[in-house]
Protein backbone atom coordinates (compact mmCIF):
# COMPACT_ATOMS: atom_id res chain seq x y z
CA UNK A 1 0.00 0.00 0.00
CA UNK A 2 2.34 2.35 1.08
CA UNK A 3 4.90 1.09 -1.65
CA UNK A 4 2.33 1.75 -4.30
CA UNK A 5 1.42 5.73 -3.26
CA UNK A 6 5.54 6.61 -3.24
CA UNK A 7 5.72 4.84 -6.65
CA UNK A 8 2.21 7.52 -7.47
CA UNK A 9 4.41 9.94 -5.92
CA UNK A 10 7.24 9.65 -7.73
CA UNK A 11 5.77 9.00 -11.17
CA UNK A 12 3.67 12.13 -10.12
CA UNK A 13 6.92 14.32 -9.73
CA UNK A 14 8.83 12.96 -12.84
CA UNK A 15 5.49 13.74 -15.04
CA UNK A 16 6.04 17.90 -13.04
CA UNK A 17 9.89 17.85 -13.71
CA UNK A 18 9.35 16.36 -17.29
CA UNK A 19 7.08 19.00 -18.14
CA UNK A 20 8.89 21.80 -15.90
CA UNK A 21 12.16 20.82 -18.26
CA UNK A 22 10.03 20.74 -21.59
CA UNK A 23 8.30 24.40 -20.10
CA UNK A 24 11.62 26.16 -19.50
CA UNK A 25 13.33 24.51 -22.81
CA UNK A 26 10.13 25.67 -24.67
CA UNK A 27 10.53 29.25 -23.20
CA UNK A 28 14.12 29.48 -23.95
CA UNK A 29 13.87 28.55 -27.56
CA UNK A 30 10.88 30.59 -27.75
CA UNK A 31 12.94 33.80 -26.74
CA UNK A 32 15.60 33.25 -28.88
CA UNK A 33 12.97 32.36 -31.74
CA UNK A 34 11.57 35.97 -31.13
CA UNK A 35 14.66 37.67 -30.72
CA UNK A 36 15.73 36.26 -33.95
CA UNK A 37 12.37 37.37 -35.82
CA UNK A 38 12.24 40.73 -34.28
CA UNK A 39 16.38 41.06 -35.26
CA UNK A 40 14.98 39.73 -39.06
CA UNK A 41 11.85 42.14 -38.91
CA UNK A 42 14.19 45.02 -37.94
CA UNK A 43 16.82 44.43 -40.75
CA UNK A 44 14.79 43.30 -43.19
CA UNK A 45 12.15 47.22 -42.18
CA UNK A 46 15.89 48.91 -42.42
CA UNK A 47 16.84 47.60 -45.67
CA UNK A 48 13.50 48.90 -46.92
CA UNK A 49 14.00 51.97 -45.75
CA UNK A 50 17.41 52.70 -46.90
CA UNK A 51 16.36 51.18 -50.53
CA UNK A 52 13.25 53.57 -50.79
CA UNK A 53 15.29 56.93 -49.25
CA UNK A 54 18.14 55.81 -51.77
CA UNK A 55 15.17 55.13 -54.44
CA UNK A 56 14.31 58.70 -53.48
CA UNK A 57 17.84 60.11 -53.96
CA UNK A 58 18.13 58.47 -57.58
CA UNK A 59 15.26 60.17 -58.89
CA UNK A 60 15.76 62.89 -57.18
CA UNK A 61 19.09 63.04 -58.91
CA UNK A 62 17.74 62.32 -61.90
CA UNK A 63 15.43 65.43 -61.79
CA UNK A 64 17.99 67.15 -61.14
CA UNK A 65 20.00 66.68 -63.92
CA UNK A 66 16.61 66.83 -66.49
CA UNK A 67 15.58 70.35 -64.63
CA UNK A 68 19.18 71.70 -65.50
CA UNK A 69 19.52 70.23 -68.44
CA UNK A 70 16.48 72.58 -69.46
CA UNK A 71 16.93 75.45 -67.41
CA UNK A 72 20.20 75.50 -69.48
CA UNK A 73 18.49 75.25 -73.02
CA UNK A 74 18.65 78.75 -74.98
CA UNK A 75 14.97 79.07 -75.41
CA UNK A 76 14.15 78.96 -71.82
CA UNK A 77 17.10 81.22 -71.05
CA UNK A 78 15.41 83.62 -73.77
CA UNK A 79 12.17 83.63 -72.70
CA UNK A 80 12.90 84.33 -69.02
CA UNK A 81 15.21 87.14 -70.12
CA UNK A 82 12.02 88.72 -71.78
CA UNK A 83 9.48 87.65 -68.62
CA UNK A 84 12.27 89.38 -66.60
CA UNK A 85 12.39 92.65 -68.62
CA UNK A 86 8.67 92.82 -68.62
CA UNK A 87 8.97 92.12 -65.18
CA UNK A 88 11.20 94.70 -64.68
CA UNK A 89 9.44 97.31 -66.36
CA UNK A 90 6.33 96.54 -64.26
CA UNK A 91 4.61 95.06 -66.98
CA UNK A 92 2.22 92.04 -66.46
CA UNK A 93 4.03 88.63 -68.00
CA UNK A 94 0.22 87.23 -68.05
CA UNK A 95 -0.70 86.75 -71.38
CA UNK A 96 2.62 87.48 -73.18
CA UNK A 97 4.01 85.51 -75.99
CA UNK A 98 7.22 84.77 -73.91
CA UNK A 99 4.82 82.81 -71.72
CA UNK A 100 3.12 81.09 -73.94
CA UNK A 101 6.03 79.80 -75.98
CA UNK A 102 7.39 78.98 -72.16
CA UNK A 103 5.06 76.77 -71.62
CA UNK A 104 4.70 75.08 -74.39
CA UNK A 105 8.49 74.52 -74.05
CA UNK A 106 8.27 72.90 -70.67
CA UNK A 107 4.80 71.11 -70.92
CA UNK A 108 6.72 67.98 -73.04
CA UNK A 109 9.17 67.93 -69.74
CA UNK A 110 6.37 68.22 -67.19
CA UNK A 111 4.26 65.56 -69.33
CA UNK A 112 7.28 63.04 -69.32
CA UNK A 113 7.56 62.72 -65.32
CA UNK A 114 4.02 63.74 -64.36
CA UNK A 115 5.11 66.91 -63.11
CA UNK A 116 2.32 69.22 -61.84
CA UNK A 117 3.36 72.98 -63.08
CA UNK A 118 6.54 75.31 -63.25
CA UNK A 119 7.81 78.68 -61.96
CA UNK A 120 10.43 80.90 -63.09
CA UNK A 121 11.27 83.25 -60.29
CA UNK A 122 12.75 86.79 -60.28
CA UNK A 123 15.55 87.76 -58.04
CA UNK A 124 12.59 89.40 -55.81
CA UNK A 125 10.95 85.69 -55.45
CA UNK A 126 8.35 87.51 -57.76
CA UNK A 127 6.80 84.47 -59.74
CA UNK A 128 7.01 85.92 -63.18
CA UNK A 129 5.91 82.35 -64.94
CA UNK A 130 3.63 79.54 -63.84
CA UNK A 131 1.37 76.81 -65.90
CA UNK A 132 -1.25 78.70 -64.23
CA UNK A 133 -1.94 82.07 -64.45
CA UNK A 134 -3.29 82.64 -60.92
CA UNK A 135 -0.11 82.78 -59.34
CA UNK A 136 1.68 85.05 -61.93
CA UNK A 137 2.34 88.07 -60.03
CA UNK A 138 3.13 87.09 -56.43
CA UNK A 139 5.60 85.99 -53.85
CA UNK A 140 6.49 82.18 -54.54
CA UNK A 141 5.52 80.02 -52.28
CA UNK A 142 8.73 78.55 -52.12
CA UNK A 143 10.21 81.51 -50.98
CA UNK A 144 7.45 82.34 -48.49
CA UNK A 145 7.54 78.30 -46.88
CA UNK A 146 11.69 77.26 -47.62
CA UNK A 147 13.47 80.91 -48.31
CA UNK A 148 16.86 79.49 -47.10
CA UNK A 149 16.52 76.82 -49.93
CA UNK A 150 15.31 78.57 -52.55
CA UNK A 151 18.57 80.83 -52.07
CA UNK A 152 20.42 78.35 -52.47
CA UNK A 153 19.01 77.97 -56.04
CA UNK A 154 19.96 81.86 -56.78
CA UNK A 155 23.67 80.67 -55.47
CA UNK A 156 23.74 77.88 -58.35
CA UNK A 157 22.48 74.97 -56.81
CA UNK A 158 20.13 72.99 -58.04
CA UNK A 159 17.90 72.18 -55.06
CA UNK A 160 15.44 69.62 -53.94
CA UNK A 161 12.48 71.68 -52.02
CA UNK A 162 10.54 69.59 -49.12
CA UNK A 163 6.78 69.52 -49.31
CA UNK A 164 5.36 72.98 -48.61
CA UNK A 165 1.95 73.33 -48.73
CA UNK A 166 0.58 74.74 -52.08
CA UNK A 167 -0.71 78.50 -53.39
CA UNK A 168 -3.36 76.55 -55.57
CA UNK A 169 -5.64 73.66 -55.24
CA UNK A 170 -4.20 70.28 -56.83
CA UNK A 171 -5.98 67.65 -57.89
CA UNK A 172 -5.81 64.49 -55.63
CA UNK A 173 -7.75 61.38 -56.82
CA UNK A 174 -11.45 61.34 -58.31
CA UNK A 175 -10.87 65.04 -59.50
CA UNK A 176 -11.24 66.94 -56.37
CA UNK A 177 -9.22 69.76 -55.50
CA UNK A 178 -6.97 69.88 -52.27
CA UNK A 179 -6.09 72.92 -50.91
CA UNK A 180 -3.03 73.50 -49.20
CA UNK A 181 -2.18 70.37 -50.38
CA UNK A 182 1.39 69.73 -49.98
CA UNK A 183 3.75 70.38 -53.19
CA UNK A 184 7.51 69.97 -53.47
CA UNK A 185 9.86 71.68 -55.84
CA UNK A 186 12.98 71.12 -57.38
CA UNK A 187 14.93 74.61 -58.02
CA UNK A 188 17.57 75.35 -60.01
CA UNK A 189 19.37 78.81 -61.27
CA UNK A 190 18.98 80.01 -64.71
CA UNK A 191 22.10 81.84 -66.12
CA UNK A 192 22.25 84.10 -69.28
CA UNK A 193 25.24 83.80 -71.36
CA UNK A 194 27.40 85.37 -69.50
CA UNK A 195 26.72 82.70 -66.57
CA UNK A 196 24.76 85.45 -64.75
CA UNK A 197 22.24 83.90 -62.18
CA UNK A 198 19.19 85.82 -63.72
CA UNK A 199 16.32 83.86 -62.23
CA UNK A 200 15.39 80.45 -60.86
CA UNK A 201 13.38 77.30 -62.76
CA UNK A 202 11.05 75.51 -60.24
CA UNK A 203 9.70 71.92 -61.34
CA UNK A 204 6.34 71.42 -58.79
CA UNK A 205 6.74 67.30 -59.00
CA UNK A 206 3.77 65.52 -58.05
CA UNK A 207 4.15 63.56 -54.58
CA UNK A 208 1.71 60.55 -55.93
CA UNK A 209 4.37 60.02 -58.87
CA UNK A 210 7.36 61.21 -56.92
CA UNK A 211 6.76 59.38 -53.72
CA UNK A 212 4.19 56.56 -53.45
CA UNK A 213 5.65 54.77 -56.41
CA UNK A 214 8.89 54.28 -54.72
CA UNK A 215 7.52 53.78 -51.26
CA UNK A 216 4.87 51.08 -52.52
CA UNK A 217 7.75 48.97 -53.62
CA UNK A 218 8.84 49.42 -49.45
CA UNK A 219 5.36 46.98 -48.39
CA UNK A 220 5.87 44.29 -46.12
CA UNK A 221 3.66 41.20 -46.32
CA UNK A 222 -0.18 41.50 -46.05
CA UNK A 223 -0.08 44.92 -43.46
CA UNK A 224 3.89 46.19 -44.11
CA UNK A 225 3.65 49.97 -46.07
CA UNK A 226 6.44 52.38 -46.50
CA UNK A 227 5.36 55.94 -46.49
CA UNK A 228 6.75 59.71 -45.80
CA UNK A 229 5.91 62.80 -44.28
CA UNK A 230 6.46 66.00 -43.56
CA UNK A 231 7.78 67.96 -40.77
CA UNK A 232 4.16 68.25 -39.37
CA UNK A 233 3.69 65.07 -39.16
CA UNK A 234 0.67 65.11 -41.97
CA UNK A 235 0.91 61.81 -44.64
CA UNK A 236 2.55 62.84 -47.87
CA UNK A 237 1.97 59.64 -49.83
CA UNK A 238 -0.67 56.90 -50.82
CA UNK A 239 -1.83 55.07 -48.11
CA UNK A 240 -2.08 51.41 -48.62
CA UNK A 241 -4.73 51.22 -46.18
CA UNK A 242 -6.96 53.82 -48.23
CA UNK A 243 -10.26 51.29 -47.98
CA UNK A 244 -10.22 51.38 -43.94
CA UNK A 245 -9.05 54.88 -43.46
CA UNK A 246 -12.71 56.16 -45.26
CA UNK A 247 -14.40 53.26 -43.60
CA UNK A 248 -13.14 54.68 -40.28
CA UNK A 249 -13.56 58.23 -40.80
CA UNK A 250 -10.03 59.20 -41.27
CA UNK A 251 -10.63 60.18 -44.70
CA UNK A 252 -13.44 61.38 -46.37
CA UNK A 253 -14.68 59.03 -49.20
CA UNK A 254 -13.52 60.25 -52.63
CA UNK A 255 -10.50 61.62 -51.25
CA UNK A 256 -6.86 61.09 -51.42
CA UNK A 257 -4.98 60.41 -47.57
CA UNK A 258 -1.98 62.63 -49.12
CA UNK A 259 -1.71 65.72 -47.45
CA UNK A 260 -4.62 65.18 -45.39
CA UNK A 261 -3.89 62.58 -42.71
CA UNK A 262 -2.25 63.35 -39.94
CA UNK A 263 0.40 60.66 -38.21
CA UNK A 264 -1.80 60.92 -34.86
CA UNK A 265 -2.50 57.93 -32.38
CA UNK A 266 -6.39 57.60 -32.02
CA UNK A 267 -5.83 55.90 -28.50
CA UNK A 268 -7.20 52.44 -29.80
CA UNK A 269 -7.74 50.24 -32.56
CA UNK A 270 -10.12 52.24 -35.11
CA UNK A 271 -10.44 49.26 -37.04
CA UNK A 272 -11.88 47.27 -33.73
CA UNK A 273 -14.33 49.45 -33.10
CA UNK A 274 -12.92 51.71 -31.30
CA UNK A 275 -13.96 55.80 -31.07
CA UNK A 276 -11.68 58.56 -29.98
CA UNK A 277 -13.11 61.24 -27.76
CA UNK A 278 -10.63 63.95 -29.23
CA UNK A 279 -10.08 65.24 -32.12
CA UNK A 280 -7.59 64.01 -34.81
CA UNK A 281 -5.91 67.59 -34.67
CA UNK A 282 -5.94 66.93 -30.79
CA UNK A 283 -4.35 63.95 -30.74
CA UNK A 284 -0.27 63.42 -30.27
CA UNK A 285 1.30 61.86 -32.78
CA UNK A 286 2.28 58.09 -33.10
CA UNK A 287 5.88 57.56 -31.45
CA UNK A 288 7.20 57.35 -34.47
CA UNK A 289 6.23 60.23 -36.04
CA UNK A 290 6.92 62.16 -33.10
CA UNK A 291 10.35 61.02 -32.79
CA UNK A 292 10.79 61.54 -36.51
CA UNK A 293 9.89 64.94 -36.67
CA UNK A 294 12.44 65.80 -34.40
CA UNK A 295 14.96 64.30 -36.55
CA UNK A 296 15.57 61.21 -34.59
CA UNK A 297 15.81 57.87 -36.48
CA UNK A 298 15.03 54.73 -34.93
CA UNK A 299 12.50 51.39 -34.61
CA UNK A 300 10.11 50.02 -32.29
CA UNK A 301 9.76 46.18 -32.18
CA UNK A 302 8.22 46.68 -28.67
CA UNK A 303 4.94 47.65 -30.78
CA UNK A 304 3.56 51.25 -30.69
CA UNK A 305 -0.24 52.07 -32.54
CA UNK A 306 -0.09 53.55 -35.67
CA UNK A 307 -2.64 56.61 -37.30
CA UNK A 308 -5.30 53.51 -37.30
CA UNK A 309 -4.62 52.63 -34.30
CA UNK A 310 -3.05 49.09 -35.06
CA UNK A 311 -0.30 48.06 -32.91
CA UNK A 312 2.39 47.82 -35.41
CA UNK A 313 6.27 47.65 -35.27
CA UNK A 314 8.11 49.82 -37.46
CA UNK A 315 11.73 51.64 -38.21
CA UNK A 316 12.04 55.34 -39.40
CA UNK A 317 14.17 58.07 -40.72
CA UNK A 318 14.49 61.70 -40.76
CA UNK A 319 16.04 62.41 -44.50
CA UNK A 320 17.79 66.37 -43.38
CA UNK A 321 18.54 66.28 -46.97
CA UNK A 322 15.08 66.34 -48.07
CA UNK A 323 13.50 67.50 -45.20
CA UNK A 324 10.96 64.76 -44.89
CA UNK A 325 10.19 61.28 -42.80
CA UNK A 326 9.94 57.85 -44.06
CA UNK A 327 8.94 54.94 -42.01
CA UNK A 328 8.37 51.36 -42.86
CA UNK A 329 6.11 49.55 -40.42
CA UNK A 330 4.64 46.48 -40.34
CA UNK A 331 1.46 44.97 -38.14
CA UNK A 332 2.99 43.48 -35.13
CA UNK A 333 0.28 40.49 -35.12
CA UNK A 334 1.58 39.70 -38.80
CA UNK A 335 5.22 40.60 -37.88
CA UNK A 336 5.13 38.06 -35.32
CA UNK A 337 2.64 35.08 -37.10
CA UNK A 338 5.66 32.69 -37.57
CA UNK A 339 6.61 33.27 -33.69
CA UNK A 340 2.81 32.99 -32.47
CA UNK A 341 2.75 29.86 -34.62
CA UNK A 342 6.01 28.43 -32.78
CA UNK A 343 4.83 29.89 -29.65
CA UNK A 344 0.95 28.33 -30.14
CA UNK A 345 2.74 25.15 -31.23
CA UNK A 346 5.08 24.77 -28.34
CA UNK A 347 2.12 25.64 -25.67
CA UNK A 348 0.01 22.32 -27.65
CA UNK A 349 3.15 20.34 -26.83
CA UNK A 350 3.42 20.93 -23.56
CA UNK A 351 -0.24 20.81 -22.74
CA UNK A 352 -0.46 16.90 -24.85
CA UNK A 353 2.97 16.43 -22.61
CA UNK A 354 1.51 17.78 -19.57
CA UNK A 355 -1.74 15.12 -20.57
CA UNK A 356 0.35 12.49 -22.21
CA UNK A 357 2.09 12.31 -18.65
CA UNK A 358 -1.23 12.93 -16.64
CA UNK A 359 -3.49 10.09 -18.44
CA UNK A 360 -0.26 7.64 -17.84
CA UNK A 361 -0.04 8.43 -14.04
CA UNK A 362 -4.24 7.69 -14.17
CA UNK A 363 -3.67 4.28 -16.44
CA UNK A 364 -1.09 3.33 -13.72
CA UNK A 365 -2.89 4.45 -11.19
CA UNK A 366 -5.90 2.58 -12.26
CA UNK A 367 -4.16 -0.31 -13.02
CA UNK A 368 -2.53 -0.36 -9.71
CA UNK A 369 -5.86 -0.43 -7.91
CA UNK A 370 -7.00 -2.97 -10.20
CA UNK A 371 -3.74 -5.35 -9.24
CA UNK A 372 -4.58 -4.04 -5.54
CA UNK A 373 -8.10 -4.98 -6.40
CA UNK A 374 -7.12 -8.61 -7.97
CA UNK A 375 -4.50 -9.35 -4.90
CA UNK A 376 -7.31 -8.35 -2.65
CA UNK A 377 -9.99 -10.41 -3.94
CA UNK A 378 -7.14 -13.19 -4.55
CA UNK A 379 -6.26 -13.31 -0.84
CA UNK A 380 -9.83 -13.48 0.03
CA UNK A 381 -10.38 -16.07 -2.05
CA UNK A 382 -7.54 -17.79 -0.93
CA UNK A 383 -8.78 -17.05 3.19
CA UNK A 384 -12.03 -18.55 2.07
CA UNK A 385 -10.50 -21.29 1.23
CA UNK A 386 -7.93 -21.73 3.72
CA UNK A 387 -10.73 -21.27 5.85
CA UNK A 388 -12.78 -23.83 4.20
CA UNK A 389 -9.73 -26.52 4.39
CA UNK A 390 -9.03 -25.57 7.97
CA UNK A 391 -13.30 -26.22 8.73
CA UNK A 392 -12.79 -29.35 7.05
CA UNK A 393 -9.83 -30.24 8.63
CA UNK A 394 -11.04 -29.53 12.24
CA UNK A 395 -14.39 -31.76 10.97
CA UNK A 396 -12.02 -34.79 9.73
CA UNK A 397 -9.94 -33.80 13.11
CA UNK A 398 -13.40 -34.54 15.11
CA UNK A 399 -14.37 -37.35 13.52
CA UNK A 400 -10.87 -38.65 13.56
CA UNK A 401 -10.96 -38.20 17.13
CA UNK A 402 -14.62 -39.49 17.46
CA UNK A 403 -13.62 -42.77 15.65
CA UNK A 404 -10.80 -43.24 17.93
CA UNK A 405 -12.57 -42.62 20.85
CA UNK A 406 -14.91 -45.37 19.18
CA UNK A 407 -12.18 -47.07 18.47
CA UNK A 408 -10.95 -46.82 21.88
CA UNK A 409 -13.76 -47.22 23.55
CA UNK A 410 -14.18 -50.74 21.25
CA UNK A 411 -10.87 -51.25 22.57
CA UNK A 412 -11.58 -51.81 25.96
CA UNK A 413 -15.34 -52.82 25.94
CA UNK A 414 -16.69 -56.34 25.31
CA UNK A 415 -18.90 -56.46 21.79
CA UNK A 416 -21.63 -59.02 23.62
CA UNK A 417 -22.27 -57.01 26.65
CA UNK A 418 -21.01 -53.91 26.55
CA UNK A 419 -18.97 -53.97 29.93
CA UNK A 420 -15.35 -53.75 30.02
CA UNK A 421 -13.26 -56.06 28.41
CA UNK A 422 -10.84 -58.27 30.11
CA UNK A 423 -7.85 -56.20 28.66
CA UNK A 424 -9.20 -53.19 30.62
CA UNK A 425 -9.63 -54.94 33.62
CA UNK A 426 -6.06 -55.90 33.53
CA UNK A 427 -5.01 -52.20 32.83
CA UNK A 428 -7.37 -50.57 35.89
CA UNK A 429 -6.26 -53.46 38.09
CA UNK A 430 -2.33 -52.89 37.58
CA UNK A 431 -3.45 -48.89 38.06
CA UNK A 432 -5.31 -49.14 40.49
CA UNK A 433 -3.03 -51.30 42.58
CA UNK A 434 -0.32 -48.78 42.49
CA UNK A 435 -2.80 -46.09 43.65
CA UNK A 436 -3.83 -47.59 47.15
CA UNK A 437 -0.81 -48.67 47.41
CA UNK A 438 0.39 -45.21 46.83
CA UNK A 439 -2.49 -44.32 49.25
CA UNK A 440 -2.63 -47.19 51.70
CA UNK A 441 -6.14 -47.99 50.98
CA UNK A 442 -7.41 -51.90 50.42
CA UNK A 443 -8.20 -52.86 47.15
CA UNK A 444 -11.08 -55.57 46.53
CA UNK A 445 -12.03 -58.31 43.67
CA UNK A 446 -15.26 -59.73 43.05
CA UNK A 447 -15.55 -62.09 40.97
CA UNK A 448 -18.53 -64.11 40.10
CA UNK A 449 -19.74 -66.67 37.62
CA UNK A 450 -23.24 -67.98 36.38
CA UNK A 451 -24.43 -71.16 37.86
CA UNK A 452 -24.76 -74.21 35.42
CA UNK A 453 -24.38 -72.23 32.20
CA UNK A 454 -23.63 -74.87 30.17
CA UNK A 455 -26.50 -76.39 30.97
CA UNK A 456 -28.65 -73.36 30.34
CA UNK A 457 -27.38 -73.32 26.68
CA UNK A 458 -28.07 -76.57 26.15
CA UNK A 459 -31.39 -75.99 27.52
CA UNK A 460 -31.83 -72.44 26.25
CA UNK A 461 -29.50 -72.20 23.17
CA UNK A 462 -26.52 -70.46 23.01
CA UNK A 463 -28.07 -67.15 21.47
CA UNK A 464 -30.71 -67.27 24.95
CA UNK A 465 -27.18 -67.86 27.04
CA UNK A 466 -26.20 -64.82 25.11
CA UNK A 467 -29.32 -63.11 25.88
CA UNK A 468 -29.19 -64.29 29.41
CA UNK A 469 -25.39 -62.70 29.42
CA UNK A 470 -26.11 -59.78 28.44
CA UNK A 471 -29.48 -59.16 30.63
CA UNK A 472 -27.02 -59.93 33.43
CA UNK A 473 -24.80 -57.27 32.42
CA UNK A 474 -27.63 -54.54 32.20
CA UNK A 475 -28.13 -55.46 35.02
CA UNK A 476 -24.66 -54.68 36.06
CA UNK A 477 -24.29 -51.44 34.34
CA UNK A 478 -27.31 -49.56 35.55
CA UNK A 479 -27.13 -50.44 38.87
CA UNK A 480 -24.95 -48.32 41.13
CA UNK A 481 -22.55 -50.87 42.46
CA UNK A 482 -19.11 -49.84 41.07
CA UNK A 483 -19.50 -46.18 40.73
CA UNK A 484 -16.95 -44.70 42.49
CA UNK A 485 -13.69 -42.97 41.22
CA UNK A 486 -11.19 -46.56 40.63
CA UNK A 487 -14.27 -49.18 40.76
CA UNK A 488 -14.69 -51.17 37.50
CA UNK A 489 -17.15 -54.02 36.34
CA UNK A 490 -15.90 -56.25 33.53
CA UNK A 491 -16.76 -59.33 31.43
CA UNK A 492 -14.36 -61.48 32.76
CA UNK A 493 -14.35 -64.28 30.26
CA UNK A 494 -17.10 -66.80 29.21
CA UNK A 495 -19.87 -66.54 31.56
CA UNK A 496 -17.48 -65.34 34.37
CA UNK A 497 -17.32 -61.48 35.47
CA UNK A 498 -15.31 -59.31 37.97
CA UNK A 499 -15.62 -56.27 40.00
CA UNK A 500 -13.06 -54.11 40.98
CA UNK A 501 -13.11 -52.10 43.93
CA UNK A 502 -10.86 -49.07 45.24
CA UNK A 503 -10.71 -48.20 48.79
CA UNK A 504 -13.13 -51.12 49.76
CA UNK A 505 -12.88 -52.57 52.98
CA UNK A 506 -14.16 -56.39 53.48
CA UNK A 507 -17.75 -55.24 55.25
CA UNK A 508 -18.60 -52.93 52.01
CA UNK A 509 -17.11 -55.43 49.34
CA UNK A 510 -19.51 -58.17 50.76
CA UNK A 511 -22.23 -55.87 50.59
CA UNK A 512 -21.61 -55.63 46.97
CA UNK A 513 -21.07 -58.77 46.12
CA UNK A 514 -24.32 -59.86 47.78
CA UNK A 515 -26.02 -57.17 46.08
CA UNK A 516 -24.70 -58.53 42.70
CA UNK A 517 -25.99 -61.99 43.93
CA UNK A 518 -29.33 -60.83 44.55
CA UNK A 519 -29.34 -58.45 41.51
CA UNK A 520 -29.43 -61.74 39.28
CA UNK A 521 -31.49 -63.69 41.25
CA UNK A 522 -34.20 -60.73 41.21
CA UNK A 523 -33.66 -60.76 37.15
CA UNK A 524 -35.71 -63.87 37.71
CA UNK A 525 -34.11 -65.51 34.37
CA UNK A 526 -35.68 -68.97 34.00
CA UNK A 527 -33.18 -71.56 34.34
CA UNK A 528 -35.34 -75.36 34.90
CA UNK A 529 -32.32 -77.12 35.05
CA UNK A 530 -30.20 -75.82 37.29
CA UNK A 531 -28.18 -77.40 39.85
CA UNK A 532 -28.66 -74.99 42.28
CA UNK A 533 -31.13 -76.44 45.06
CA UNK A 534 -34.61 -75.04 44.92
CA UNK A 535 -33.99 -72.41 42.19
CA UNK A 536 -35.70 -72.09 38.55
CA UNK A 537 -33.93 -69.52 37.71
CA UNK A 538 -30.29 -68.01 36.46
CA UNK A 539 -28.10 -67.29 39.31
CA UNK A 540 -24.16 -66.79 40.11
CA UNK A 541 -22.42 -67.76 42.70
CA UNK A 542 -19.35 -64.82 44.15
CA UNK A 543 -16.05 -64.90 45.32
CA UNK A 544 -14.38 -61.86 46.22
CA UNK A 545 -10.87 -61.09 48.26
CA UNK A 546 -9.33 -57.63 50.12
CA UNK A 547 -5.75 -56.72 49.43
CA UNK A 548 -4.13 -54.59 52.58
CA UNK A 549 -1.22 -53.16 52.71
CA UNK A 550 0.18 -55.17 55.16
CA UNK A 551 0.26 -57.69 52.74
CA UNK A 552 2.63 -58.24 50.18
CA UNK A 553 0.68 -59.38 47.09
CA UNK A 554 1.09 -59.02 43.64
CA UNK A 555 -2.43 -58.25 41.17
CA UNK A 556 -2.28 -61.66 40.02
CA UNK A 557 -2.28 -62.98 43.83
CA UNK A 558 -5.46 -61.39 44.31
CA UNK A 559 -6.69 -62.35 41.39
CA UNK A 560 -6.16 -65.87 42.76
CA UNK A 561 -7.19 -65.29 45.87
CA UNK A 562 -10.87 -64.07 44.65
CA UNK A 563 -11.00 -67.30 42.05
CA UNK A 564 -10.55 -69.52 45.27
CA UNK A 565 -13.36 -67.66 47.29
CA UNK A 566 -15.77 -68.42 43.80
CA UNK A 567 -14.64 -71.97 44.02
CA UNK A 568 -15.67 -71.90 47.48
CA UNK A 569 -18.72 -70.83 46.72
CA UNK A 570 -19.36 -73.24 44.26
CA UNK A 571 -18.78 -75.97 46.26
CA UNK A 572 -20.20 -74.74 49.03
CA UNK A 573 -23.87 -75.18 47.28
CA UNK A 574 -23.58 -71.96 44.68
CA UNK A 575 -25.81 -69.37 44.58
CA UNK A 576 -23.98 -67.43 47.29
CA UNK A 577 -20.98 -65.56 48.33
CA UNK A 578 -17.32 -66.38 49.97
CA UNK A 579 -14.81 -64.58 51.08
CA UNK A 580 -11.16 -65.51 50.56
CA UNK A 581 -10.01 -65.82 53.90
CA UNK A 582 -6.00 -66.33 55.08
CA UNK A 583 -7.10 -69.62 56.72
CA UNK A 584 -8.04 -71.58 53.78
CA UNK A 585 -6.96 -74.75 52.90
CA UNK A 586 -4.63 -73.50 49.89
CA UNK A 587 -1.10 -73.65 50.38
CA UNK A 588 -1.02 -71.86 46.68
CA UNK A 589 -2.12 -68.82 48.16
CA UNK A 590 0.40 -66.39 48.86
CA UNK A 591 -0.16 -64.26 51.94
CA UNK A 592 2.81 -61.76 51.31
CA UNK A 593 1.41 -58.45 49.64
CA UNK A 594 3.93 -57.40 47.00
CA UNK A 595 4.36 -55.36 44.39
CA UNK A 596 2.30 -55.49 41.13
CA UNK A 597 4.40 -57.36 38.04
CA UNK A 598 4.77 -54.95 35.03
CA UNK A 599 3.32 -57.92 32.69
P1 LIG B 1 -20.82 -74.42 37.12
O1 LIG B 1 -22.13 -74.14 37.78
O2 LIG B 1 -19.89 -75.21 37.89
O3 LIG B 1 -20.17 -73.12 36.75
O4 LIG B 1 -21.17 -75.12 35.81
P2 LIG B 1 -21.23 -74.55 34.41
O5 LIG B 1 -21.99 -75.40 33.54
O6 LIG B 1 -21.71 -73.15 34.47
O7 LIG B 1 -19.71 -74.45 33.97
P3 LIG B 1 -18.95 -75.00 32.73
O8 LIG B 1 -17.55 -74.53 32.86
O9 LIG B 1 -19.02 -76.50 32.72
O10 LIG B 1 -19.70 -74.47 31.48
C1 LIG B 1 -19.61 -73.20 31.09
C2 LIG B 1 -20.32 -73.04 29.82
O11 LIG B 1 -20.53 -71.70 29.45
C3 LIG B 1 -19.61 -73.67 28.68
C4 LIG B 1 -19.75 -72.73 27.56
O12 LIG B 1 -20.35 -73.29 26.47
C5 LIG B 1 -20.64 -71.64 28.08
N1 LIG B 1 -20.23 -70.41 27.62
C6 LIG B 1 -19.02 -69.77 27.79
N2 LIG B 1 -19.03 -68.56 27.17
C7 LIG B 1 -20.27 -68.42 26.55
C8 LIG B 1 -20.87 -67.41 25.78
O13 LIG B 1 -20.33 -66.44 25.52
N3 LIG B 1 -22.18 -67.62 25.37
C9 LIG B 1 -22.87 -68.75 25.61
N4 LIG B 1 -24.13 -68.93 25.22
N5 LIG B 1 -22.29 -69.71 26.34
C10 LIG B 1 -21.01 -69.55 26.81
MG1 LIG C 1 -17.31 -70.74 34.43
MG1 LIG D 1 -20.61 -71.39 35.38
Amino acid sequence: MQQHSQQRMISIVFVIMFTSLVIVCCYVALNKIKQNTEQNIKNTMQTVLISVQEAHHILVAQRMIAIESLAESPELVRYSQELLAMHSAKQSTKDSQALHQLRRTISPLLNKFGDRGFFIIAPDFISIASMRDVNIGHINLIHQQEPNRLKQAFQGKTTFIPPVQSDVPIHRGFGYLIDNADTMFITTPIADQNGQIIAVLALRLDPIKHFSDITQLGRLGDSGETYAFNKKGILLTESRFAYQLIKTNLVPLGQSNISNLRIADPGGNLLSGYQPTIERKDMPLTTMAEQAIHGKSGSNLDGYRDYRGVEVMGAWIWDHQFGFGLTTEIDKSEALQSYYDTRDTFVLTIVFTFMLGAVLIAIMIRGQRLAKKQILLANRNLEHKVQERTAELEQAKRNLSYVIKELEVLAITDSLTNLANRRHFDNQLKQEWKRCLRHHKPLSLILFDVDSFKQYNDRYGHSGGDECLVQIAEMLAHSNLAKRPGDLIARYGGEEFVVLLSDADEDYTRAVAERIRDGVSQLSISHDCTKVAESNHVTVSVGFAVARIEQELTPEDLLVQADEALYLAKHSGRNRVCQYLDTSESDNVTKMHKKPTES
